[in-house]
């Protein structure tokens, strides 16, 4: 068999880089559980995300865009899988474990509660006096605590860098400060990579609703250098094929870039392993040259499409629900659900009530303020 057959640590020794994160030096999980045989720790971890019932819920929770005007739009689920994508593409041209970035990609949403950051900014006011609600920690929540899948403990077991690549994601400061040791590459690509996604597919999105034109976007350089190198190859053609042609330039510029400051960075070290690459003040990310462009992207973004007036009805709705919600299951814990009733004496009820509606899906959670308030 073993002819036929390579186990994830040969397999790995052909393809990995010396710095990236082989499966090997993993340091497990919570609770012992025997090796796959043809499964490496993080494709296991992979599975029990794709298999977790939060991470199905995607499909129903907002990326930006309710669903009150057509489907065309991004998903929390789609978001999440745009990011797996593009996170594997770099993982896999800068020869980093790639099994490990596709298990974090896929994980790094996971807590998003209903209606996006509305939804989020709603519950921390809610939360407020029991430290406020953060998506990314409550990605650990689920995983450690309320996903029930294995007779003998809760949560999903996952692997301690799986869980760890997370923790940075609900203190960026502490983890990518000065002097601190890094993030694993393969955690900073799947950060890296859902900057660029969001930033590409939120552009297509608001250009598609109609919130923005691709006109008003060429403002921005990014998007107008974008938008000239389409030209320069096609012509000018249809705005519907313009927009969609300016996101594949947008994620490529952006993948391109990421990988060559990387590699230039690389070529240049000798004797790098997985544990002093941390050490160094290095992080995969934009070179400078595109940081800045990129940024002034981002903050078109927040003043025309997340600051856009149709948005801002919408936030308006979605925090009033969650507010009058956690405000009625805090006075009538009776009306929790089984499960949640028994969580009340492990963290209390505000929290509790706060982690049943952070599960909801967008419309489960409409479903439930018509059902008490409707
Ligand atoms: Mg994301």
């Amino acid at each position: 068999m073993t002819e036929i057959l390579a186990t994830t640590e040969e397999r790995e020794a052909d393809l990995l880089a010396p710095y990236a994160f082989p499966s090997r030096k993993t340091a497990g999980r919570k609770f012992f559980e025997k090796e796959s045989p043809y499964r490496g720790p993080f494709q296991r971890d992979r599975d029990r995300i794709v298999h977790s019932s939060a991470f199905r819920r995607l499909s129903g929770k907002m990326q930006v865009f309710t669903g009150d005007r057509g489907d065309y739009h991004r998903t929390r689920l789609t978001h999440t899988q745009e990011v797996a994508s593009i996170a594997r593409t770099i993982g896999r041209a800068l020869r980093l474990n790639e099994d490990l970035i596709e298990a974090l990609a896929l994980f790094h949403d996971i807590g998003h509660p209903p209606f996006g950051h509305a939804g989020e900014d709603a519950l921390h006011e809610c939360l407020a006096a029991e430290g406020g609600f953060s998506h990314n920690r409550f990605a650990l929540t689920l995983a450690e605590e309320l996903e029930i899948r294995y007779p003998g403990f809760s949560g999903l077991n996952l692997t301690r860098e799986v869980l760890a690549g997370q923790e940075t994601r609900a203190d960026k400061s502490a983890a990518y400060s000065a002097g601190q040791l890094a993030p694993l590459l393969e955690v900073q690509v799947v950060e890296a990579a859902d900057s660029m996604t969001y930033d590409a597919h939120d552009t297509d999105d608001a250009v598609k609703l109609g919130l923005v034109s691709l006109d008003e976007l060429a403002d921005v350089p990014l998007v107008r250098e974008a938008l000239a190198a389409v030209r320069d190859r096609y012509g000018f053609q249809p705005v519907d094929i313009e927009r969609k042609c300016v996101v594949h330039e947008l994620i490529d510029r952006q993948v391109v870039d990421l990988i060559q400051t990387a590699v230039i960075f690389f070529r240049d070290q000798q004797g790098l392993t997985d544990e002093t690459i941390r050490q160094l003040p290095f992080r995969i990310g934009p070179s400078v040259a595109l940081a800045k462009p990129k940024r002034e992207l981002e903050a078109f973004l927040y003043e025309k499409v997340y600051r856009h007036p149709q948005l801002l009805a919408v936030r308006k709705m979605a925090q009033d629900q969650l507010r009058s919600m956690f405000e009625y299951f805090c006075k009538n814990p009776h009306s929790l659900p089984e499960r949640f009733r028994q969580r009340i004496e492990v963290v209390g009820l505000p929290r509790t009530a706060g982690d049943y509606l952070a599960g909801m899906t967008d419309r489960f959670c409409n479903a439930q303020y018509d059902r008490y308030f409707g």
